[in-house]
């Protein structure tokens, strides 16, 4: 009942909340700045519960409420006059967050260059899709464990399924379907890449890491990822390459440029280098400023050698020729 209510308020919530503009046009960096410093991807937790409980996730809470949607849309204000590109709305689950329409209208206004978010999938329904295509949601991700569902996780194809069929119906926005790698049998990942697909979906291939965004995957998911990466579109094995260095090597070093071209905004407003990195180092994103984006842009980043969070990753490939002191590959 509770949830079906919440489901409801969503997909009336075009019509039912007030829309609030932006107070006043951020003043945004000049394009030289942009391209030299600014954030091309922010993910930003707008609520950290979530209704799963994957085993091998340290990114959720079962209790906390969802983020005051004035303190988000500040928040969205103050990344624009960071120069901030992309937007992520994340979580916890992000579709349990009663205002996300209203947050991907405000997204709209304020011209990021591209709206997206991430969800588990499973709150998924038809008006609630033609909710988000109304907001003008730009993007979907979902990942996918596997098939069968375990012990460690219930987002897998089997639950998902339907809503799948639901989102290539009814889905104005490109939907990008992550398979991942080592929480379920591994062949189950090629089916969930073969049906993601078969559904027109973009895919790809994710390898679940620890808590601290490091590798942890045995012989038989190895050979399985190869398999995958077979699969996909030409060009990205190309883009993933680091993947299989990290495979391989053990490691993949790169410039990480988090903090900078790539900022993870927690639930408390404050900018982490990345989901895993929250107790290293943070700083609060109303005070964050034009210099502290430069700052971290040339800072060392110890773990970066056997990350694997493919965000930070390929929001920091553009900068690889540009110099950080203390990096040497
Ligand atoms: S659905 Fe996502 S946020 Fe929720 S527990 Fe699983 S991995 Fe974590
Ligand atoms: S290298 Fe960057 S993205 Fe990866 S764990 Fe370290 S700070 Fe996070």
């Amino acid at each position: 009942m509770l949830l079906q209510s919440r489901l409801s308020a969503i997909a009336k919530d075009s019509v039912s909340t007030p829309t609030s503009p932006p107070a006043a046009s951020p003043v945004v960096p000049n394009i030289f700045f942009r391209l030299r410093y600014s954030p091309f991807l922010t993910q930003m937790v707008v609520i950290r519960r979530c209704n799963l409980a994957c085993g091998y996730c340290s990114e959720y809470d079962r209790s906390s409420d969802p983020v005051p949607v004035q303190v988000l849309e500040d928040r969205l204000r103050k990344l624009k006059e960071l120069g901030t590109f992309g937007i992520s709305l994340t979580g916890g689950e992000p579709t349990l967050h009663p205002d996300l329409p209203r947050l991907i209208r405000t997204c709209r206004k304020l011209r990021f260059y591209r709206t997206s978010m991430i969800t588990n999938g499973f709150f998924l329904r038809p008006e609630m899709i033609e909710t988000l295509n109304q907001a003008g949601l730009q993007k979907m991700q979902i990942s996918i464990d596997g098939v069968h569902a375990n012990e460690t996780t219930q987002k897998v194809l089997n639950n998902l399924k339907k809503r799948l069929r639901w989102l290539r119906d009814h889905a104005r926005f490109p939907v990008v379907i992550s398979s991942v790698i080592g929480a379920c049998p591994p062949e189950e990942a090629e089916e969930v890449v073969s049906f993601a697909l078969k559904m027109g979906f973009s895919s790809r291939v994710l390898l679940v890491h620890d808590s601290h965004g490091q590798i942890k995957l045995n012989s038989q998911e190895i050979k399985t990822f190869q398999k995958i990466v077979d699969m996909l579109p030409r060009k990205w094995p190309e883009l993933s390459s680091y993947r299989k260095r990290l495979i391989h090597d053990g490691f993949a070093p790169f410039k990480c440029r988090a903090g900078s071209r790539y900022l993870y905004v927690d639930e408390y407003g404050r900018v982490n280098w990345c989901s895993q990195t929250r107790t290293v180092w943070s700083k609060a994103l109303m005070d964050y400023t034009r210099n502290d984006l430069r700052e971290q842009f040339y800072s060392y980043k110890p773990c970066h050698a056997t990350c694997t969070l493919n965000c930070a990753r390929s929001n920091s490939y553009f900068d690889n020729w540009r110099r950080q002191p203390g990096f040497s590959s």
